[in-house]
């Protein structure tokens, strides 16, 4: 046993010293920065240090928000006495050797700071012990500076306790949040790391309070179950497991011979010509719409990350589904060969970068698009969905630092149509559209956003209220239908009538539907337009009179921009002098009155939101224009027969759940529901 403490660079050659300093050339090649911003992203670094430790059992501790203590436990594979010392050197790490490495990132951490930085700012100190030494090791250093190096008698895994963070750092202190904030931050952090590791244990306490304790399960439906209970659970959709595999042609050949060499057996040093992207996860139904993208988690590899590609791919598959300015709440994992993702772009190791990003974004907008419309989720009544009783205290917590610094940071989704590389690491401005940010004070709840139309049920009743109720006749729980979460049933709806002349209300086998007529139509037409203009054969009426339209100059280029999708969506257009178009055909469906309205319309957009979208935005946009001029109105009395036929056209779409606006259609109310509201169950 060596007696001194001092770090050695020959011990890093040891025959058992798995740490390293990385040369020169690679640290070099690290996106480096600062990574102690606040308490979570300590508890953010040692919690991934601890999981790429193996480690199956994680334990947090704070106090004070983290500010006075934050202590990380695992049963990890600890450190070997040589190593626990050079773990503070910085770019000391044990997960990479040289710059090939770093093409292929497997572990959380690979730069080798995080451990320096944190004991730069606090007093730190290190409890751990390696299976294959006798004894552990104990460390204490307060500023950086070494206080204290011992042998102790420990048990296997790693401590480590970060007390006064920032103590001699007052200007960093003085950024600080309220406790309750820094406290949520390390929740949700916590929470979400439980969320990409169901099969292990993890616990949070703060003082005496347990905000999260999970046990391993076998899946991540599980998981989320422990974690916000089941009612959250019954609202999102699943993804199950979804693959796709992208085929690469080996380095330096061109992909006209790209097939032969496919074919060619491969060699031991041969990478494997196909790699399998897999996407697992939960999302939520179009209803539920929140303002800003708190609510979206997505990892990469188990690593939390925030991504343009992967955020315009969730918010593509909503499309026409869910207003442009709302969001889902989403659990994305997206699993693939390390050499696919570059995650060494950004300091707090939160950005990647794909090596086929289109690929990506294709794949994972596809997939969720394909899993909303199978499951045509319903709306229910009491969608407000909150963590129930039975989800973890940890999850009720407000914010996540990764949705704060989307907040901060992220652009605007809508605003491109090819996902474009990522930017140079640095500060972007806020969008107005963050104004949303929630008030710092009183803690947000986790709110699944509530929905258009709500109905509480009240408190459960009394044991006396319910006896009582009890005479007027029991309503047996087994007699309860099955719920219906799917608008497939909408056809076998019984039409009872209408309220307002706007609302159809229907009997189904499990309880009362409400569809709003004219959104109903609008999807039915605008999936009808969409396929005409897919298979060339829209419906055309010829005007007797062609319409002339006035243009603004800015018009006119947009008018040029999208002349040819005019036109294979029905509209014969034409230029007809300066800054004047003439319409001389137009689809069969839109009435002559509101011919004028839908080409503004369409200019309207080209020139604002989706000036540079694809045109797949812009031909979706014109057939959802088109279906909304074209479909029944409000206020339009309906016979039982247009009824009928109003919800079969319904159920025989693609997308009932929501008109191509992201409006909501149908709303269900459950049998069980409404016995609830009657407290008779
Ligand atoms: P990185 O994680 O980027 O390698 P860190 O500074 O976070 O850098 O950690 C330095 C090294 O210390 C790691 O490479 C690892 O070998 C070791 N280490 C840190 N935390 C633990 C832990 N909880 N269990 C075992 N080894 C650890
Ligand atoms: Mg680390």
């Amino acid at each position: 046993m060596r007696d001194s403490c001092a770090p050695r660079r020959w011990a890093i050659v040891g025959i058992m010293g798995r740490i390293r300093i990385l040369p020169d050339q690679v640290a070099n090649k690290i996106a480096a920065g600062e990574v102690v911003e606040r308490p979570a992203s300590v508890v953010k670094e040692l919690l991934e240090n601890s999981l790429d430790a193996g480690a199956t059992d994680l334990r947090v501790e704070v106090e004070s928000g983290g500010r006075r203590l934050i202590r990380v436990l695992d049963d990890g594979c600890g450190m070997l006495r040589d190593d626990a010392l050079l773990a503070f050197e910085r770019h000391a790490t044990s997960k990479l050797r040289d710059v090939k490495d770093l093409l292929s990132i497997a572990t959380l951490g690979f730069r080798g700071e995080a451990l320096p930085s944190i004991a730069s700012v606090s007093r730190l100190l290190l409890e751990t012990r390696s299976a294959e030494e006798t004894t552990g090791t104990r460390i204490e250093i307060a500023g950086g500076k070494m206080l204290r190096c011992e042998e102790a008698a420990l048990g296997g895994g790693t401590a480590v306790t970060v007390r006064d963070l920032f103590y001699n750092v007052p200007a960093r202190r003085k950024f600080l949040r309220t406790e309750q904030t820094e406290l949520a931050h390390i929740a949700s952090l916590a929470t979400h790391y439980s969320l990409a590791h169901p099969e292990r244990t993890f616990r949070l306490t703060s003082g005496n309070t347990e905000l999260l304790h999970v046990t391993p399960v076998a899946t991540l439906k599980e998981r989320v179950y422990q974690v916000f209970g089941s009612q959250v659970l019954e609202e999102l959709v699943d993804i199950g497991v979804r693959e796709k595999e992208i085929f690469l042609p080996p380095p330096g050949v061109a992909p006209s011979e790209a097939i032969a060499e496919y074919r060619r057996e491969p060699g031991p040093d041969d990478d494997p010509p196909l790699r399998t992207f897999r996407l697992t996860g939960f999302f939520s139904r179009p209803q539920v719409q929140k303002g800003n993208r708190n609510s979206i988690f997505i990892f990469v590899n188990r690593r939390l990350i925030r991504d343009r590609t992967l955020l315009h791919a969730l918010s593509s598959a909503y499309h026409n589904l869910m207003p442009a300015s709302a969001y889902p709440f989403a659990l994305l994992f997206l699993e693939c060969d390390p050499g696919e993702v570059d995650v060494n772009v950004h300091p707090s190791k939160t950005e990647v970068r794909f090596r086929h990003g289109s690929f990506v974004h294709d794949f994972v907008r596809d997939t969720i698009r394909d899993r909303l419309m199978e499951s045509r989720p319903a709306p229910a009544f009491s969608a407000a969905v909150q963590p129930s009783a039975a989800a973890q205290p940890g999850a009720r917590l407000p914010y996540s630092e990764f949705s704060q610094m989307m907040e901060n940071e992220a652009p605007a989704a809508v605003s491109f149509a090819e996902p474009e590389p990522l930017p140079e690491p640095g500060p972007e401005p806020a969008l107005p559209e963050f104004a949303l940010r929630p008030p710092a004070g009183p803690a947000q709840r986790l709110d699944f956003s509530a929905p258009p139309l709500e109905v509480t049920p009240g408190p459960p009743p009394s044991g006396k209220l319910q006896r009582t109720l009890d005479a007027h006749g029991e309503f047996p729980p087994e007699a309860l239908p099955p719920p219906e979460m799917s608008l497939s049933v909408l056809s076998d709806l019984r039409p009872l009538g209408q309220i307002h002349e706007s609302f159809i209300i229907a009997a189904g086998r499990d309880g009362l539907w409400i569809v709003d007529q004219h959104v109903a139509h609008e999807r039915i037409l605008f999936e009808q337009v969409m396929k005409q203009r897919a298979a060339g054969r829209v419906e055309m009426q010829r005007l007797l009179m062609p319409l002339i339209l006035q243009l603004t100059a800015e018009q006119q280029i947009d008018y040029a921009r999208i002349a040819d999708e005019l036109h294979a969506a029905g509209f014969e257009t034409e230029p007809f002098g300066h800054r004047t178009i003439a319409v001389k055909a137009a689809p069969a469906a839109v009435g002559a009155s509101d011919l004028e309205k839908i080409i503004f319309e369409v200019l309207e957009i080209a020139e604002g939101e989706l000036r540079g979208a694809s045109t797949d935005d812009l031909r979706r946009a014109i057939c959802a224009g088109i279906a909304c001029r074209a479909a029944i109105k409000i206020n339009t009395r309906l016979d039982a027969a247009k009824m009928e036929w109003l919800l079969r056209a319904l159920a025989a779409t693609d997308c009932p759940m929501s008109c191509p606006h992201g409006r909501p259609i149908a709303m269900h109310y459950s049998t069980r529901e409404i016995l609830k509201a009657f407290h008779r169950i």
